[in-house]
């Protein structure tokens, strides 16, 4: 086995056993309930899950998408996020190769991960996610890339746009268009990432949602208040920032010296 298939099967197994872990975050953390304990129980008749019970994909695929006591549904959310967990692990190791700063950007992709599902469903970036990852991203980047220089102009730019755009709409509509939960996540993806890829990420969440919401307009000849919560676009745009932002600057700057 060559060292490459070891570190690929390694990353498959902690990408499903995270994501599994992760579906917990995501049904816990809403109701600020520990993530840790008690072990992991059908909400319908309250039967305690076993060990294989709880292998990722498999359990589920095995039971038919049914508990095994009771034979109510499971949610089909639970095999979803395990193997987008194990996706993203895949792409950010493809990308960036098995160096050191692996480690905080698969940390910060299962933050926006589970950000993404609770905001989905809840409309909420709940502080317990937000603020620890402000902390974890500027003390990762004491050692590794973007550098502490580039994740506190990052945390400042993040947090200051958003925090100017939303004060500037409540001024402009007398209401919130934007949580401080975006203001604290766009933070945290700004420690992780460094300001540079702090833009790129605003830029992108902007654009998708924006086309996201006009074509909901279009389709329901409805409101804004249909759209997906923007912390949703957060998420998907810092995944591509962590993954593909460096590309994108060198692009743009490329593009604008070359005219
Ligand atoms: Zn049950």
């Amino acid at each position: 086995m060559t060292i490459d298939a070891l570190v690929l099967a390694c990353l498959v197994f902690l990408g499903l056993a995270i994501g599994s872990f992760l579906n917990v975050c995501i049904h816990r953390i809403p109701s600020r309930a520990s993530v840790v304990s008690p072990g992991s129980r059908c909400p319908s008749c309250g039967y305690a899950l076993t060990w294989a019970d709880n292998i990722p994909v498999v359990s589920y695929a095995a039971l038919g998408g049914r508990c095994r006591s009771c034979r109510s549904p499971i949610s089909i959310r639970y095999p979803i996020v395990e193997v987008i967990t194990l996706g993203v692990f895949l792409l950010h190791y493809f990308v960036i190769g098995l160096q050191p700063v692996l480690v905080p950007r698969l940390l910060f992709a299962c933050a926006m991960i589970v950000l993404f599902a609770i905001d989905l469903e809840h409309h909420l970036l709940p502080d317990r996610i937000t603020l620890p990852g402000i902390v974890a991203g500027l003390l990762f980047s004491l050692v590794l890339p973007p550098g502490p220089l580039s994740s506190v102009i990052g945390i400042l730019i993040g947090g200051g746009s958003l925090w100017l755009i939303a004060e500037a709409y409540y001024r402009y509509s007398g209401e919130e268009g934007m949580g401080g939960g975006d203001v604290k996540m766009l933070a945290m993806i700004g420690a992780f990432l460094g300001w540079k890829l702090t833009l790129v990420t605003l830029i992108l969440s902007s654009i998708a949602g924006a086309v996201t919401g006009l074509a909901v307009i279009l389709a329901r000849k409805g409101d804004m208040k249909y759209a997906l919560p923007y912390g949703t676009f957060l998420a998907l745009a810092g995944l591509c920032a962590s993954l593909y932002g460096d590309s994108i600057v060198a692009w743009y700057v490329g593009f604008y010296t070359a005219r």
